[in-house]
């Protein structure tokens, strides 16, 4: 073993203290330090008053090797965090000519005049390094504190706060630097397997004693439930550590065979619109109780154009007959929620658009609307493609949101498996 580096997160926003903005920089930074196997040990959020910043590097400064500050580097009068840090440790500010350089240019090539308080971010600490920000005026700052008595730190890293600024930042410059300032002591590769159709109990009864050599060689297992899918992560470190991480994934996906869907990062709605992509095919939806969330998950995909032809909402009796051309005698015999429906919607979503394959969802998303036969929460799902129709039944008796966000979930799942013939 070996002692790992201590990693501290300053959080900096009065909105995050009021409640007006949820802390996504918190989950996002610790997750892309633990996937490249650095540990957050401490994360704060305090409020942008002086004392609070101050108190939060100040004790930090002392006992992490790398601090990461984010927000209030903007050029209102609430943006403190430079001036602090840099008050903090006796450094002076000096105008930048670059930051000066780049803010213009930000201006300018948006034909927007230029705010003269947004000259105030091109004010850097001394020997500190600037991240430009190639999403917003405000740089990144990197400084290295360790020196004077009492301060561990190595790297004190200021992020803005914006996500859209943050985020690139972090993953195309601030990842490199610690690769090369901060490097691991040993190798470490993490891989997460996401799989769906299967409960977490579920996924470990089925695959936790084949990969025992591996973990008991030190390769680390988890699991972790989301809405619709569970993640298997396997983290492997030391020489060995690319060679159980393969070995562990050849043997999940032989067990869960089409359960995998995607390696990491990838949504479900990717891993579809990829796959379209792939083959040259379409896809058009017919969406009752969704009410476009399964349009809304492709749309959200760089490239869905490309597959994507239509997505109908089909909220009413008459929609679903004028639209996709229910008929009345199945919607009278078996109602509007019933696998005649739903399959004569896909059908008629695919007629409509031309498309390759059509989903159709309708269901009753609660909290009115249940009967004994069809309680709350029943919901059909149907497929339809040149292989024909098919069409399955489930019970998502949830929150309307958690509703649409799971019956979304399974109907993606379910062309998904239709489209490697596994439905
Ligand atoms: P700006 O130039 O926009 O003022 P800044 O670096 O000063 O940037 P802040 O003013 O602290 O950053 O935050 C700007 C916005 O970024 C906030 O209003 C909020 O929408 C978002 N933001 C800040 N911190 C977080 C956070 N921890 N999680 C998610 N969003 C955040």
């Amino acid at each position: 073993m070996f002692d790992a580096m201590r990693i501290e997160i300053i959080n900096t926003g009065s909105e995050l203290m009021l409640g007006r903005v949820l802390n996504t920089h918190q989950q996002w930074l610790c997750r892309q330090f633990a996937d490249r196997g650095y540990t957050v040990n401490r994360q704060v959020a305090v409020d942008d008053t002086g004392p609070a910043i101050e108190g939060a590097v100040c004790e930090a400064l002392g006992r992490a090797e790398l601090i990461v500050v984010t927000g209030g580097l903007g050029p209102t009068s609430d943006d403190r965090t430079r001036d602090l840090i840099a008050a903090l440790l006796g450094k002076k500010l000096h105008e930048d000519s670059s930051v000066v350089a780049h803010i213009q240019d930000y201006f300018t090539s948006r034909r927007r005049p230029m705010p003269a308080s947004t000259l105030i971010q091109a004010m850097v600490p001394e020997n500190t390094q600037v991240l430009m920000n190639a999403h917003g005026t405000a740089p990144g700052l990197v400084m290295e504190p360790v020196g004077s008595a009492g301060i561990a730190c190595r790297l004190l890293v200021m992020l803005p706060g914006p996500p859209r600024e943050l985020r690139p930042m972090f993953s195309e410059q601030v990842l490199p630097l610690l690769r090369d300032r901060l490097p691991l002591p040993v190798p470490f590769v993490c891989r997460t397997l996401k799989t769906t159709g299967m409960g977490e109990s579920q996924v470990e009864e089925k695959i936790a004693l084949s990969l025992r050599a591996l973990t008991d060689g030190g390769m680390d297992l988890g699991y972790c439930a989301r809405i619709g899918e569970v993640d298997v992560r396997f983290v492997g470190r030391g020489v060995e550590a690319q060679r159980s991480v393969e070995d562990a994934e050849r043997i999940v996906r032989g067990i869960l065979g089409p359960l995998v869907f995607a390696v990491d990062d990838e949504q479900l709605e990717e891993t579809i619109v990829r796959l379209l992509a792939s083959r040259k095919q379409t896809i058009a939806l017919a969406e009752s109780c969704t009410g476009g969330a399964i349009a809304d998950r492709l749309t959200n995909v760089p490239g869905a154009s490309a597959v994507f032809l239509a997505g109908l909402v089909t909220y009413s009796n008459e929609a679903k007959q004028k639209f996709l051309g229910v008929r009345a005698e199945t919607l009278a015999q078996h109602g509007a929620v019933s696998e005649a429906t739903v399959r004569e919607m896909a059908e008629g979503a695919r007629t409509a658009t031309g498309a390759d394959y059509a989903i159709s969802v309708t269901g009753i998303a609660g909290p009115g609307g249940g009967t004994p036969e069809k309680p709350v929460g029943t919901v059909w799902i149907g497929v339809a493609s040149a292989a024909g129709t098919i069409a399955q039944r489930r019970f998502n008796a949830f929150d309307r949101e958690t509703f649409k966000n799971v019956t979304s979930q399974h109907a993606l799942d379910l062309l998904r498996r239709q489209m490697h013939g596994a439905a």
